[in-house]
Formats: C-alpha cells, sequence, structure tokens
C-alpha cells in the first residue's frame, strides 16, 4: 500500500485502491468512516491506508458494509478486535454478515464461469487474498435509524438489495457523492469494459433485483460515483445508471 493508493475523491472523501477491490474513508477533522473493508487478505492494508491518511485506526467511528460478501468485511474482525470498531450494515444485511446463510458465488459456480475472459486470473487473485475464507462479521449491527447516519461524512444508507438481499450503498449529500458498493459497478478484473456496469451475472444473489435497485440510484442527487470496484466516475450518477442499463448483457 503506497500514498499513491490513497486518493482524494471529493472533499474528506478518500477512494482507496486494494488491487481488486476498492474501500472508502470519510473524514471529520479527526473522525473517520470506513466504507468496507477489502478482503481478509487485505487487512492490513486497510490499516495502512488509514495511516498513509496521517490517522490512526483507532480514529475509525465505524465501519460501514454496502454488503457482506469476503472482499468487503475482511478487516472487520481484525479493527473490531484491536480497536473496538464497530460494523454497521442494513437491518436485512445483518443475518448475512453473521454468516446464519451465505449469498456468495460459490467455488464451483466460479469454475463454471472460467472460460470467460478473466475469471480464472480473477479468482487466483481472490483465493489468493482470502475470498474463499470463511469469515463473518459476528458484531455486525443494523444502521441505528432511519436517515443520515451520525458518523463523518454524514452518509445516507441507500437500500440497494438484489447483489445481497440487504445490499445498500450510501449517499453523502454535502458533496454529491454516492458510494454503490457491488450494485453498480465501474470495473472489474472479469469485465472488458470500463464504465458504468453492472458485475457479471453470477456475481448477483438475485439478478433482476439487482437491475431494479438501479431505480433508487438513479434518483439520487449526485455526481460522483464511487463503486466497490473499478475507478470513480464524474457525471449524473442518472447518467451512470442508464449506460449500466444500455450495456447489461
Ligand atoms: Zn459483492
Amino acid at each position: 500500500m503506497n500514498r499513491s493508493d490513497v486518493q482524494q475523491v471529493a472533499d474528506d472523501v478518500f477512494r482507496v485502491d486494494g488491487g481488486i477491490v476498492n474501500w472508502y474513508l470519510l473524514r471529520d477533522g479527526r473522525d473517520l468512516t470506513l466504507v468496507d473493508a477489502g478482503y481478509p487478505g487485505n487487512a492490513g492494508d486497510v490499516e495502512s491506508s488509514i495511516r498513509l491518511l496521517g490517522h490512526d485506526p483507532g480514529d475509525v467511528r465505524a465501519l460501514l458494509i454496502t454488503h457482506a460478501h469476503a472482499d468487503h468485511i475482511g478487516a472487520a474482525g481484525p479493527l473490531h478486535a484491536r480497536y473496538g470498531t464497530p460494523a454497521l450494515c442494513s437491518a436485512a444485511e445483518v443475518p448475512h454478515a453473521h454468516r446464519q446463510f451465505l449469498e456468495q458465488v460459490t467455488p464451483v459456480q466460479v469454475l463454471a464461469n472460467a472460460w470467460r475472459p478473466g475469471v480464472l486470473r480473477w479468482a487466483v487473485r481472490a483465493f489468493r487474498l482470502g475470498g474463499t475464507r470463511a469469515i463473518a462479521v459476528p458484531h455486525a449491527e443494523p444502521f441505528p435509524g432511519a436517515g443520515p447516519l451520525d458518523l463523518p461524512g454524514r452518509p445516507l444508507p441507500v437500500p440497494t438489495p438484489g447483489h445481497t438481499r440487504g445490499h445498500s450503498a450510501f449517499l453523502l449529500p454535502a458533496v454529491g457523492v454516492v458510494l454503490t458498493g457491488d450494485g453498480l459497478v465501474t470495473g472489474h478484473p472479469t469485465s472488458w469494459r470500463q464504465g458504468p456496469q453492472l458485475l457479471p451475472g453470477f456475481f448477483d444473489h438475485d439478478r433482476a433485483a439487482t437491475a431494479a435497485a438501479l431505480a433508487p440510484l438513479a434518483q439520487l442527487d449526485a455526481e460522483v460515483v464511487l463503486p466497490g470496484h473499478g475507478e470513480p466516475w464524474r457525471g449524473p450518477v442518472g447518467d451512470a445508471v442508464a449506460t449500466a442499463r444500455s450495456e447489461r448483457e
């Protein structure tokens, strides 16, 4: 992890490029909100990214989880064990974070898609980063109430179920930014294209619901799209949604 992997994308909003997944840091003075937490093998990188910003992991008031796939919760356990960092997600995602069930692509499903360009190479990287490790976030709790969260960035959860049943995006109204998790991405090692798109369908728990959840995103007043995978995208989020819809497989 280098300083160049930590990129300011809006006032007090930082994107961290973890290689094949992103996480984000929202700053308010000394306090931070962490949005998503990389693969298990990224746990050290998450801590490094916080320090590269000149902060201490103890400054993180909470980890917000868009959804509880292994590549978005990797540092949740270590941060909680070392610093007591709480983890919050939608009420619908809590049982998934607790691993009462798993809504994640299986190694068998990945192998069935191994003929697709990029899938095998991605799978090797994901495996090395602990993507198949059985991890959970037993301390995950639901957002405390409706409306914006009382955390750095004042993030407003936006329910976008489909990729997982409790997937959530986060709107940062003050800076016109939306963090879209895996509900809308701009690139992935298994995609040949850059720009707004859905992930390949085999990654979605419910593909039809994932596509339907683009509708609430399109309504948001945001001009910067920060996805779980891929580069930041600048322009009205409604335009990003229109592109993703037109490029659907
Ligand atoms: Zn995912």
